[in-house]
């Protein structure tokens, strides 16, 4: 059977680096098995979720280079989801019962006071019809519970490895609030049967839903898909990630003008045994990507660590990689510009700065007093190439006698002003030389 996984965010935020590393993690697979990747938006909860959101989420997904072979909203699909709760009501595998929360909560404060598990205890099932239509007439709105069949619960997790679960030990879950909105539980289930959904990749905070949902796709005649559960990620301090982290939203890490691959790279080798390392597309990640290489330790998401695997990505990069970004930016200068440069961006739209140094106009900084004697130096022949900037060098240092820091520094300043910088040997002869003269004078030009 063809691989399909889903990637299935509510849309009541943007994606941050835990979603991402699900949406990954499920592409990766994907492309690894030749099958699809279905974005899925659980919007049930029409009250917190939002169009505006879903745009969002669709944008970050294209970004992070992510193709979808399909794109469905769970709010199209009501109709699919009502029909799977007639077939289980007419089952009697969804029941409803009538406890207020406080109720509930009481209920469990007592088993535990017993030393007993804080397990529904059924009370509902033992309901009359008149039970029940005197608790409506009380303006109590039923709540749906699926009736777990108490049995083990097994499955061969891709990254846990064998599951056990005894559904006895499990409350009966709540599939629709007394709203008659639906929890997730049920409308994910039933979309994975719809859609042939064969793996369902996601994080670890979704064991516990698995052994409720493998019973739910068996009660609707389905054979359950495969279940992996990755690990979640840490801070650099080891503590949770909080979500409301603005850092770690896809929509912050793009501002600041991080590489998408340099995002996918971290995101996907994290909390694997493969080291974290710059890939320069997609493909080399696919190729690879495995459940065996992920750890069952948290991951930790670090964004000084991403920020240097961006720097270590662009300095890789070939000119084609970004060509089309440097035109958009503005930048001209084709790959001989590139090559000059990328080894000392942090990110790409640096580019754009050190254009500005090889073009100018620049007012150059003058910390020389023999400036009269560089610029006679430097202005004799030269091949106009990477050799200028030695031969150029040479000449100075013969009729000066300044040697190391004290030879290049005001060089530099003068030709770039700034301290540190591109390598000057590729980027004089881009600067041109009467530009770079007439620096030498100081000049601006
Ligand atoms: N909408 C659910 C979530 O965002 C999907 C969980 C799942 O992948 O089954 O957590």
């Amino acid at each position: 059977m063809p691989v399909t996984v889903r990637f299935a965010p509510s849309p009541t935020g943007r994606l941050h680096a835990g979603n991402i590393r699900t949406a990954l993690l499920n592409y990766l697979f994907a492309r690894k098995h030749g099958g699809d990747f279905i974005l899925r938006l659980d919007d049930t909860d029409q009250a917190r979720s939002t169009k505006a959101f879903a745009k969002g989420i669709e944008e970050d997904v294209v970004w992070l280079g992510i193709q979808w072979a399909k794109l469905v909203h769970q709010s199209d699909r009501f109709a699919l989801y009502e029909g799977a709760v007639e077939r289980l009501k007419a089952m009697g595998r969804l029941y409803p019962a009538y406890e207020t929360p406080e109720e509930l909560d009481l209920k469990r404060k007592r088993q535990l006071a017993r030393g007993k598990p804080p397990v529904y205890d059924r009370a509902a099932l033992q309901l009359s019809d008149e039970d029940k239509a005197r608790l409506e007439a009380e303006g109590r709105a039923p709540h749906w519970r699926f009736k777990l069949e108490p049995r083990d619960v097994v499955w061969d997790d891709l990254v846990r490895g064998r599951q056990h679960v005894d559904a006895a030990s499990l409350s009966d879950p709540v599939l629709i609030r007394g709203d008659g909105t639906y929890l997730y539980t049920l409308p994910s289930v039933v979309d994975d049967i719809d859609l042939g959904v064969t793996h369902v990749v996601r994080g670890e905070d979704h064991v516990a839903n698995t052994a409720p949902q493998i019973q739910l796709f068996e009660a609707l005649g389905a054979t359950p898909p495969a279940f992996g559960h990755h690990n979640l990620l840490v801070g650099p301090d080891g503590q949770a990630l909080s979500k409301r982290d603005r850092s770690l939203a896809i929509e912050g890490l793009r501002a600041e003008g991080l590489e998408a691959l340099s995002v996918a790279s971290y995101a996907a080798t994290i909390g694997t045994s493969d080291p974290v390392a710059p890939h320069v597309s997609l493909d080399e990640l696919v190729e690879a990507f495995d459940f065996i290489k992920l750890s069952r330790a948290p991951a930790r998401f670090d964004p000084h660590e991403l920020r240097l695997l961006n720097a270590k990505l662009l300095h890789a990069l070939p000119y084609e990689a970004v060509a089309a970004r440097l035109e958009g930016l503005g930048v001209g200068g084709g790959e001989a510009f590139w090559e000059a440069v990328r080894g000392n961006l942090a990110v790409l739209s640096e580019a754009k700065m050190w254009w500005g140094v090889v073009q100018g106009p620049l007012t150059p900084v003058i910390e020389s007093p023999e400036l009269a004697v560089r610029r006679r130096s430097c202005s004799r022949p030269s091949p106009g190439d990477e050799e200028t900037w030695p031969a150029w060098c040479a000449a100075v240092k013969a009729e000066t006698g300044a040697k190391g820091k004290a030879l290049f520094h005001p060089l530099r300043l003068a030709l770039t002003a700034a301290e540190t910088g591109p390598e000057l040997k590729h980027l004089l002869p881009l600067i041109g030389r009467d530009r770079a003269l007439a620096r030498l004078e100081g000049k601006t030009a």
